[in-house]
């Protein structure tokens, strides 16, 4: 019997894989195997369902035994690969051995997890997946003040879709400005300031050394010596590609599991895409990357050996108090920035020494602008 083809992993990577490669070959076995439930759902929901009153089932967008049945798919779900032997092209669940033709890690990425003293660390939700929503959703039940960790991009969302939801939202992250490593210092104050017309707090510099439960709640212990009072904390801190177990396999790592233009790992017959893979040494967790690699790695599969591409890849902040769409300057290229605009409605431009845009943060009424200069961008990857 031919061996199938077997994608780890059912986020947006693994599913929009197994589609597009559906679109070009319907015969050959394909298996699915993720640790979590199988359900699909779109990931970026998870920072804009509080407020719209949006449990775990409500952003379900399909089952996984209907997943299985529209891909022609086996789906093993609650299944944890535990490791990978390229040498005999198989992979092991525990004691089971599993063999493929070809392999694709889809596994994305796990959330950075930092010791909290204090006997209330049961209270930190990190929220990176369908079913940590779910346990967030559950434990928010009736609660109304919420301490939000971090001040990236997720963090100022789930902020925002918080505190549009009815919580008292508190944001602690040991940086000077919000989205730091995405967003110029202007752009970065009009979004803090939108978030802050909600009533969002910002206690930017400290972090959360001590987490107590007290009568009425949570004590949340700074180390600047501050204290907040919150009912629950959610945790944004970051995320970081998993690579253990291709580390482990021998396959090679860099800040992510490194592949080529063709998302294929330093082993032969293994893929990678999504947030745990690092594409010609670039990492991008973000949706857009992975359905380039998704088109490419299909056409790959389907015995048609496709390189990707990355056009611009702007990236919608889904900050209502402060519209904002962010494209920032290819890796490695370095440009002068430069400020246009007033209060919330800023465009924020940079340009190499011959005045070619390398990107551009837009925030309020300035987002308009972002199809003008789409067209004037380079690509993330040629
Ligand atoms: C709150 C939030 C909002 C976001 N908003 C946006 C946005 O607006 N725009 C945007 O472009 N991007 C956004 N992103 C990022 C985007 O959602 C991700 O880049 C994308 O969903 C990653 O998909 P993935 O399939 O690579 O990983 P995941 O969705 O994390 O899927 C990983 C899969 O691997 C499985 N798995 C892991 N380890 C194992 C194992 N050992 N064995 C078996 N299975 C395993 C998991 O169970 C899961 O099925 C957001 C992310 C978050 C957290």
């Amino acid at each position: 019997m031919t061996s199938p083809v077997v994608i780890i992993g059912t986020g947006l990577a693994g599913y929009n894989l197994a589609r597009e490669f559906r679109k070009l070959d319907g015969e050959t076995p394909l298996l699915l195997i993720t640790a979590d439930d199988g359900r699909s759902y779109s990931k970026p929901m998870l920072s804009t369902g509080f407020a719209k009153l949006k449990d775990a089932d409500g952003l379900c967008m399909a089952e996984p035994g209907a997943m299985a049945e529209q891909l022609k798919a086996e789906i093993r779900t609650h299944t944890r690969i535990s490791g990978i032997d390229p040498g005999h092209k198989r992979l092991w669940i525990g004691e089971e051995a599993v063999a493929y033709r070809d392999l694709v890690l889809a596994w994305g990425a796990q959330t950075v997890q930092v010791p909290i003293e204090g006997d209330a660390g049961g209270q930190v939700f990190p929220i990176n997946d369908l079913e940590d929503y779910a346990r967030f959703r559950a434990a928010a039940a009736g609660k109304q003040r919420v301490l939000v960790l971090g001040a990236g991009l997720i963090g100022c969302e789930f902020a925002n879709d918080m505190s549009l939801g009815g919580l008292k939202v508190d944001v602690v992250a040991p940086c000077e400005q919000v989205m730091p490593t995405l967003l110029h210092p202007a752009a970065a104050a009009a979004v803090q300031a939108g978030l802050e017309g909600l009533g969002v707090r910002f206690h930017l510099g400290p972090v959360l050394t001590r987490l107590q439960r007290v009568a009425e709640g949570l004590e949340a212990h700074l180390s600047d010596g501050s204290v907040i009072a919150c009912d629950l904390v959610v945790s944004a801190i970051g995320l970081r590609p998993r690579t253990d177990l291709a580390a482990a396999a021998g396959l090679k790592i860099n800040r992510g599991v490194a592949v080529d233009r063709q998302l294929q790992t330093s082993h032969d017959n293994i893929y990678a895409l999504g947030d745990c893979a690092e594409v010609d040494g670039i990492n991008l967790l973000y949706v857009m990357p992975l359905m380039s690699c998704a088109r490419a790695l299909a056409q790959t599969l389907a015995g048609n050996p496709t390189a990707v591409s990355y056009g611009p890849m702007p990236i919608t902040v889904k900050t209502p108090a402060c519209p904002l769409v962010v494209s920032p300057p290819p890796q490695g290229r370095e440009g002068n920035w430069q400020v246009q605009g007033q209060g919330s409605d800023l465009k924020v431009l940079c340009h190499d020494a011959d005045g070619t845009l390398l990107g551009y943060a837009l925030t309020g009424a300035a987002v308009m602008e972002k199809l003008a200069l789409n067209r004037q961008l380079p690509p993330v990857m040629a």
